[in-house]
């Protein structure tokens, strides 16, 4: 049988390794609710991304319902229809109106220069996010932002690691949200967190996930169940030995994926953006079918036949998915350069396990 080969995989550390952990977990019988391992995390990522304050959480999407909840954020918010469809659910979750604004071409990221226009007396923050981990243009965002007193909640699911001008990309912006899903740089099976500027902050925060909790007999506030357990906690403190290793890896991966994807006609990568530090999270391309010859979805099924198997993530659009397609901002007209990235769009397998050999067969498959 052909072996199959999927956009990712995730690397599972040695399981005696794991064991220790375990063990520990079940001298403490302490299994969630702010546990030891829980707080040990907290710290290590605290220290190893270069954020002040962290607060696990279940999983992303749960920690971006609450950040938007943790800022009161109301009204209709500024976004980016390309992206994984839990950014703007978490606005739906919320009952805000999502206003999506088009990106720019070169790294598909929201557009600075389209938010003012989206403004309304209703709009009360803006939520970018950093695609494949490369940094929005955060200066520009941050200067309308404060301009119209708005506030800025960057999903920041891809960009695990990323420092720019050696400063974490997390320190931007109100609050940056990461998901620790086991499709990412960074796992914790299911997980995510809220990096914050203040201690208050973070108690806040620590109490929404923990259903609003200020102590043992006072509820301030209709919080919600979005804890992270201790077992996830240890899964997540072993891949932590191991993630520069991981981004290493993938760096590796990269780097010969452009050396041989470049100069075949219709078929482009994004570069590295200068001053960055990156985490390597994807290797998206983009399809030119007028000058490469197929579609991208032709592409897509041909790679299939070699049991290959891209994502062509983010496809479709979130504004073109129903329960957004009918909002005035969703139209196509409106955001034009995010339809053509969408039909365009294949993301190339990257992941630890997967071989330089396994690169050269992808790459010569896609310049056939
Ligand atoms: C993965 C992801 C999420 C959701 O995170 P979960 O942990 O799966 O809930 C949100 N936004 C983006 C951009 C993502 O890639």
């Amino acid at each position: 049988m052909q072996k199959e080969i999927n956009v990712t995989q995730p690397f599972l550390p040695p399981l005696e390794e794991f064991i220790p952990y375990l063990e520990q977990i079940w001298k403490n019988k302490w299994l969630t609710n702010n546990g030891q391992l829980h707080q040990q995390l907290e710290r290590e990522l605290a220290d190893y991304l270069g954020v002040k304050y962290i607060s696990l959480f279940s999983n992303g999407t749960l920690a971006l319902i609450s950040a938007l909840q943790a800022l009161n954020i109301h009204g209709e918010v500024i976004t980016t229809p390309f992206s994984f469809v839990a950014t703007s659910h978490s606005l739906w979750w919320n009952k805000i109106q999502p206003v999506f604004i088009d990106i720019e071409p070169e790294y598909l990221s929201l557009d600075p220069a389209k938010i003012e226009a989206a403004i309304t007396p209703q709009t009360t923050a803006i939520m970018p996010v950093h695609v494949y981990g490369n940094p929005c243009q955060v200066e520009k965002i941050n200067r309308i932002a404060k301009k119209h007193g708005l506030k800025v909640i960057y999903d920041a699911a891809h960009a695990f690691g990323v420092k720019k001008d050696g400063v974490s990309i997390l320190n931007q912006g109100d609050l940056s949200v990461l998901s620790f899903h086991a499709t990412k740089v960074f796992s914790t099976i299911e997980g995510g967190a809220i990096i914050c500027h203040s201690a208050e902050m973070k108690h806040h925060i620590d109490n929404l996930k923990n259903f609003g909790f200020r102590g043992e007999t006072v509820v301030e506030e209709p919080g919600i169940n979005a804890k992270l357990n201790e077992v996830q906690a240890a899964y997540g403190l072993l891949q932590l030995k191991y993630v520069d290793a991981f981004i290493e890896s993938r760096k590796e991966i990269t780097l010969l994926y452009r050396e041989l994807l470049k100069d075949i006609k219709g078929i482009s990568y994004m570069e590295d953006m200068k001053g960055v530090t990156h985490g390597y999270s994807y290797f998206p391309i983009l399809v030119d079918e007028d000058e490469y010859g197929i579609s991208r979805d032709q592409l897509y099924e041909k790679l299939k036949t070699f049991g290959i198997n891209g994502r062509r993530y983010f496809y479709p659009l979130i504004s073109n998915f129903s329960p957004y397609s009918q909002l005035p901002s969703a139209s196509k007209e409106n955001l034009l350069i995010a339809n053509r990235a969408a039909n365009q769009i294949l993301c190339l397998p990257i992941y630890v396990d997967l071989s330089l050999d396994e690169v050269k067969t992808i790459s010569s498959i896609i310049k056939k």
